[in-house]
């Protein structure tokens, strides 16, 4: 589902990421491991579609990753940053609605019903985003990347900054993603946290040991 090889990207005389090569399949979860740094979101990135690789290639859901095929690559991923990126202003419901309208879902309102169930944030979606507590944000955060049921999701450290009991609740969603077949990659600087999720770990250094 995702192949990379020999990723390299480079900002100016900084390499960031080197040489990087592996393989994640469907109902897999891969954990990228590496300190700060080490070029995890930078990688998380380029598999998005969302910088291009200074040299390599990739292969996402089945599309090589190039210019012209990178809104194409964006319908098939959900990506979960490293800050949860909601509107603050908007309700749960209304940041739901708004990634729903922007992939063009033939039936917005009832995805957004499906993931605040799924969720468990029926009680939430009329609270403002910004009365959220951290991990429910988070919450929201994972609801809304996987709101257009994308084969490849990234998850860029996602329990980072939750407290144990959100920490779990986070995880248990997704290792639920792998019973539902999609190929997810967790970027984590926690060996702990990798072992915990992930069923194949990679680790960063510059290049994959
Ligand atoms: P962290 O856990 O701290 O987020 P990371 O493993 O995700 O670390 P990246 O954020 O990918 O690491 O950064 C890898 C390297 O690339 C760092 O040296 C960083 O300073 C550099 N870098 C990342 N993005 C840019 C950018 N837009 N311009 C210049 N340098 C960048």
């Amino acid at each position: 589902m995702i192949t990379t090889r020999s990723l390299e990207r480079h900002f100016g005389k900084r390499v960031a990421v080197e040489d990087v090569s592996f393989e994640v399949g469907a109902g897999e979860i891969f954990g990228l491991l590496g300190p700060n740094g080490a070029g995890k979101t930078t990688i998380l990135r380029m598999i998005a579609g969302l910088i291009a690789p200074t040299r390599g290639e990739a292969v996402v859901a089945g599309i090589p990753l190039a210019r012209r095929t990178a809104d194409a690559v964006r319908a098939r991923i959900g990506l979960l940053t490293e800050t949860p990126g909601l509107w603050d202003r908007l309700t749960v419901r209304e940041n739901l609605r708004v990634h729903a309208r922007l992939h063009q879902l033939v039936d917005p309102d009832a995805a957004v019903d499906e993931a605040l169930e799924r969720f468990d944030l029926q009680s939430r979606g009329d609270s403002l985003a910004a009365e959220l507590s951290k991990g429910l944000k988070q919450r929201v955060a994972l609801a809304r990347a996987l709101l257009h049921n994308p084969p490849v999701v990234l998850l860029d450290e996602p329990t980072s900054g939750l407290d144990p009991q959100s920490a779990r609740t986070v995880r248990d969603l997704i290792l639920e993603l792998r019973t539902r077949g999609h190929a997810v990659i967790i970027s984590t600087h926690n060996l702990d946290e990798a072992e915990r999720v992930a069923d194949r770990v990679g680790v960063l250094r510059r290049r994959f040991l």
